[in-house]
């Protein structure tokens, strides 16, 4: 073979196809296995280099950019100018474990959401070596040949050799978003890229039809790789309530650093403390009240969460659907695939004269025929051949036998249909051999059917249709019965399909017609013009999953109503909706009602309609507009290039990773990695999770600093000795706060999560209850802390000692309200609250560590000033926190209380 040329500025788009192939050296069945191996070698990925992310250094001087720690660099100067040496030498230390703190958590969070996007890799579908596969876009090499269909992102830099109706959408490339026909010929040298037809550029979209290229250029080389466009931006590790939350801290950073100067002046003037000391005092205020670890601790949470729905199935692409999914209302779905197994079998074949019904299930062609329960031979009924020639011919799925297992490649529905003929006793490749395909009008969910053109050796031509049953009927005009070719008996074929809907079966009709000899183009127009002779109706089962049975019922129970919309029969849609518990297996809408109302009655009828039938994608944009008007938060699915506007509408766009297009999962907010009904639930599950364990994160972390400026601005006002020092608090903060807080960003979903209505959309976090506990805690923790100090000093401890105490039961009480915490409105004295989770333990182990350590190490106290503590003591300390678990246990149980007395009185 020749060497295939250089990756460079080549006019591909000037050659015609035949100097394209040989310049590359290739051919139209594509490259062998082990020369596209030797040239990925020589070419490398198809990968573009990943956007330039800022060096370690950069990322960790970063975390110093921030006020408070402005803040406390300035503390550090001045306590070193007043020769303060070991304090300054803390502040810098904990200065140091903050940006450490910062920097791992951040990489962390952003590493995780690496490894989710990482599952997104797209794929291409190639010929090589005679076979069409499937193969990661990576691996691309110049010289490939691609087939491209619609959804579908191009991989690689194409010259097309052949199109069928083929249309792309280029606004990657040149900001046009009206896609453009391509077309095989080539251009002018010199035309620029947006009337290059025939070249399929790398990152843009295919909207219609179907076409197949040589790859001529990948990765860096390609003209999207040339203008150093990104294809994924990296995003920010950011959602509106982030967002919300990290404004919250800057402000509250500024009112802080306001009253601590009031606080220092007032000191000073009216109380007579020297500067120095007032400085250090006012110091530990700012240092109390800033909530340092809590943008850190909420950016974990999320990312966790995050991880936790991949490990789940449902990969998130834009993070502030993780909020809004917990406030989801109404979930649209598919029903082929997400909500059933989409493991179709073909269970009857209907003729004009008789019911066939089939044996065997799933793939394997295995299983005969029966008439009226009696088994019967396929030779005694010819016409049982011809269907079965026009459901393999008219078709694109391949069986293969792979250790006694019968696999797919296509379309489920097709594949049924496979098997169906190879029941019948037909060998694929022998039928496509007698009676070779030329032409092709592909399956979509807009007209519902597909039509091929074939010739046999006899000099016949015709043309083979099958789709939806409506469909087909209204193109033919005669039925085949008794081997003759007699009127259409549309009664008789309208009943038929209903019953082998009302039995829950998909219905495919197929029929044939005669073409003039010689044809090989087959136009949209052909089929339409009609003139079918109508062969039989084929009824596919495909049962739910189970698991989307209990997942419709879940979602039920968590106040999410489930919609079904599906490309199906009304009668079909509305079996399955009853087995799958959707709808009142009565109403249901189809597409062309639908297009009937306007907006005003499709908003009424959505109300109360649950079943949509024979939808196709318009419809469903429709819909999430008539839902959101209706003050409805929508997730919808969807999976088709046609897809993506509902997607983008809706407020949780969910695609599927396996037969999704990629135009689809760009749009979409999530994807599903299963396809799975079953995994929305999940995600709406985590969802919910996410933003509890966020609310916990807040209402953990403020009260503590509450407490803590409470206590300095009351020691200060009342002239007495501050109960804790500023060190000892940057100590509790930057260490105790910090880890106990991150134990909470791994809790586990609550047991009553899925059986809560949905949040209200802008609801905000810090709600009236939160509000509140807060106060109540911040109260708590004042009297802990002030009252262990001056119990200790009344009982004889030194200053220091005392400090430690009230270190000690500061620490004390953050346990314990830890452990109140992880349950917000319901008990925590229950078994698996006590017990914890290994998150929690570690973070109280760790911290009951580093607190023994402050305590009784003596260089420890040398830094902080501590002193060890007695028996008695370490006893006061605990019982403090116990007795705040108790407080809050009690107050809990008044806020039950009182809510069931509301719902006495509502009921
Ligand atoms: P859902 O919307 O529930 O996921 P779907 O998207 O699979 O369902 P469509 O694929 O739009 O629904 O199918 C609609 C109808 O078109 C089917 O009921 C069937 O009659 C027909 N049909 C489906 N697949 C094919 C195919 N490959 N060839 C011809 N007709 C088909």
């Amino acid at each position: 073979m020749n060497k295939p040329v250089q990756q460079s500025p080549t006019p591909w788009h000037a050659w015609d196809v035949g100097e394209v192939m040989e310049r590359l050296a290739t051919q139209r069945a594509g490259l062998g296995t082990e020369e596209a191996a030797e040239r990925l070698g020589r070419f490398g990925s198809n990968r573009l280099a990943p956007p330039k992310r800022s060096g370690p250094l950069t990322r960790f001087l970063r975390q110093f950019h921030n006020v408070l720690i402005y803040v406390l660099l300035a503390a550090a100067a001045v306590t070193a100018a007043l020769g303060h040496w070991v304090d300054s030498a803390v502040i810098l230390g904990v200065v140091l474990a903050n940006a450490l703190i910062g920097f791992f958590q951040e990489g962390k969070a952003e590493k995780a959401l690496e490894a989710i996007r990482g599952m997104l890799s797209p794929k291409a579908m190639v010929r090589r070596a005679g076979r069409r596969m499937e193969i990661p876009a990576e691996e691309l090499v110049p010289g490939d040949v691609v087939l491209l269909a619609s959804g579908d992102k191009v991989p690689a830099d194409l010259r097309l050799i052949e199109v069928k109706n083929l249309r792309i959408e280029e606004a990657a490339l040149t900001g046009e978003s009206e896609p453009v026909e391509k077309a095989v010929c080539p251009v002018n040298e010199r035309a620029p890229i947006a009337e290059r037809a025939c070249i399929a550029y790398s990152g843009t979209l295919v909207t219609y039809g179907q076409g197949t290229g040589v790859v001529v250029a990948t990765g860096e080389a390609t003209e999207l790789g040339r203008i150093g466009a990104l294809l994924e931006q990296v995003e920010q590790v950011e959602t509106p309530l982030l967002r919300t939350m990290a404004a919250f801290a800057r402000q509250l950073t500024v009112a802080i650093l306001g009253a601590a100067t009031v606080v220092f002046a007032f000191g000073i003037l009216a109380r007579g403390y020297s500067a120095a000391d007032m400085f250090t005092a006012a110091v530990a205020l700012a240092v109390a009240a800033i909530p340092e670890g809590l943008p850190a601790i909420l950016t974990i949470t999320l990312a966790i969460g995050v991880q936790r729905m991949a490990r789940r199935n449902a990969v998130i692409r834009r993070l502030p659907a993780v909020e809004t999914l917990g406030s989801v209302t109404v979930i649209c779905s598919d029903k082929t695939g997400t909500l059933t197994r989409n493991e179709m079998t073909v269970r009857r074949v209907v003729t004009a004269d008789r019911t066939f019904d089939v044996e065997g299930v799933g793939y394997a062609p295995r299983g005969g025929f029966q008439v009226e329960e009696r088994e019967v031979a396929v030779d005694d009924y010819p016409e049982l051949l011809e269907i079965a020639r026009v459901a393999l011919l008219c078709n694109d799925a391949v069986l293969r036998e792979q250790c006694g297992e019968w696999r797919l490649e296509g379309d489920p529905t097709e594949g049924a249909l496979v098997a169906l003929a190879c029941k019948a006793g037909l060998d694929p490749r022998m039928e496509a051999e007698e009676r070779p395909r030329v032409d092709t009008i592909p399956f979509e969910s807009e007209h519902r059917f597909m039509a091929t053109l074939h010739h046999d050796h006899a000099g016949h031509t015709f043309v083979y249709l099958k789709g939806a049953p409506e469909r087909v009927l209204a193109l033919c005009q005669t039925q085949r019965s008794r081997g003759e070719d007699r009127p259409l008996d549309l009664e008789y074929w309208r009943r038929r399909i209903e019953e082998t809907a009302t039995a829950g079966q998909r219905v495919l009709a197929a029929a044939y017609r005669a073409v003039e000899p010689g044809r090989r183009e087959l136009l949209f127009a052909d089929v339409e013009q009609g003139g079918f002779t109508l062969l039989a109706l084929f009824g596919l089962i495909d049962p739910p999953r189970e698991e989307a049975i209990q997942a419709v019922a879940r979602c039920r129970a968590a106040g999410i109503r489930v919609k079904m919309i599906t490309g199906d029969h009304a009668v079909t849609a509305r079996a399955i909706g009853a087995q799958l518990g959707i709808g009142d297996g009565a109403r249901t809408l189809t597409g062309m009602e639908l297009e009937s109302m306007d907006d005003t009655v499709l908003c009424q009828a959505v109300k109360d309609t649950d079943v949509f039938a024979r939808a196709s994608p318009e419809h469903k944009l429709r819909l999430v507009e008539a839902l959101q008007a209706n003050a409805e938060v929508v997730a919808m699915t969807g999976d088709g290039v046609n897809d993506a506007p509902a997607l983008k509408r809706a407020d949780v766009g969910i695609a599927m990773g396996r037969k999704g297009t990629e135009a689809a999962k760009e749009a979409a907010a999530m994807v599903l990695a299963d396809d799975n009904f079953a995994s929305i639930a999940h995600a709406v599950e985590e969802g919910r999770t996410v933003y509890d364990n966020l609310r916990k994160a807040i209402t953990f972390l403020l009260p503590i600093n509450g407490g803590e400026s409470l206590s300095l601005v009351a020691a200060i006002l009342t002239g007495v000795t501050l109960p804790v020092t500023p060190l000892q608090i940057l100590w509790v903060n930057m260490v105790s706060s910090v880890g106990l807080a991150l134990a909470l960003a791994f809790e586990p979903t609550e047991p009553d999560v899925m059986r809560r209505p949905p949040r209200p959309v802008g609801e905000p976090i810090l709600s009236g209850f939160l509000l509140w506990r807060i106060a109540l805690v911040s109260a708590l923790f004042l009297a802990g802390i002030f009252g262990m100090f001056e119990w200790s000093l009344a009982r004889g401890a030194s200053v220091e000692e005392a400090h430690t105490v009230a270190v000690n039961t500061l620490v004390a009480m953050e346990v314990f309200y830890l452990f109140s915490v992880r349950y917000l409105r319901t008990p925590s004295f229950t078994f698996e609250g006590v017990k914890g989770t290994r998150p929690v333990l570690a973070a109280v182990f760790t911290v009951f560590g580093l607190q023994l350590l402050f305590t009784y190490a003596p260089f420890m106290g040398l830094f902080f000033g501590s002193r060890p503590l007695t028996i008695s003591q370490g006893v006061g300390v605990v019982a403090v926190g116990v007795a705040l678990l108790v407080i809050l246990e009690v107050e809990k149980f008044l806020w039950r209380r009182r809510a069931t007395r509301r719902e006495g009185c509502a009921a």
